[in-house]
């Protein structure tokens, strides 16, 4: 299977051919499809796997043709992730295969002044990476708002239990529009999890690597 059988638009296609991405890794071509067809996702898989172009290249996709005709910046879609690290590494990814659409993301992390991010937020955002406590923190000063996000996805699900950042993730789902797509990652399925997955999702399609 090739990234041209995937249904993906020109020029998603051209990024990845610039990126060197020639065949989609197990999880983008189970992945992809259903993303594309609106659908909520869990997602069984590991770093390393490949999963965040799989969630990034769809959501690219939908965002742009769903809005060619607007050019309204509004945080439509989230993705929460636990540490900087990650944070940074998913937006890298969005700038890369984003490159040929018009669609401006953002990173937000604490640890660091948040005047920076506050400042990039009033310019206007599509796509909002971000690590919980940083996120709801602006949230309560106002900065942020999440009534237009379309799509979120949660990264690494297992990985906010450890650290123990399971509330400050529900404090956010508790904030995002009923209607709405979901993609649920996390490497292991320990039964906190499973539940949070169950309340979170909406008759999800299964993917395991
Ligand atoms: P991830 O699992 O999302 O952390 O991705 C692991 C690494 O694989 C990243 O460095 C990606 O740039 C790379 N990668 C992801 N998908 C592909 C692909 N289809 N072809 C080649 N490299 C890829």
């Amino acid at each position: 299977m090739l990234f041209t059988d995937l249904r993906l638009i020109p020029p998603i296609l051209k990024a990845l051919e610039t990126e060197g991405y020639t065949q989609p890794t197990p999880i983008q071509e189970k992945a992809i499809p259903s993303i594309l067809k609106i659908k909520d996702l869990l997602g069984c898989a590991q770093t390393g796997t490949g999963k965040t172009a799989a969630f990034a290249i769809p959501m690219l996709q939908i965002l742009h043709m769903r809005h060619l005709n607007t050019n309204k910046r509004a945080i439509k879609a989230l993705v929460l992730t636990p540490t900087r690290e990650l944070a940074i590494q998913i937006q890298e990814s969005f700038n890369a295969y984003g490159k040929n659409v018009n669609l401006k993301n953002l990173v937000i992390f604490g640890g660091v002044g948040q005047q920076p991010q506050v400042d990039a937020l009033k310019k206007g955002v599509d796509i909002l990476v971000a690590t919980p406590g940083r996120l709801l923190d602006l949230m309560n000063q106002g900065y942020i708002s999440l009534k237009e996000i379309e799509i979120f996805v949660l990264d690494e699900a297992d990985r906010m239990l450890d650290m123990g950042f399971i509330h400050d993730v529900k404090r956010v789902v508790a904030k995002l529009p009923e209607k709405r797509q979901t993609l649920f990652f996390s490497a292991t399925m320990p039964a906190e999890i499973q539940k949070l997955a169950n309340t979170i999702l909406q008759d999800p399609v299964t993917v395991e690597v």
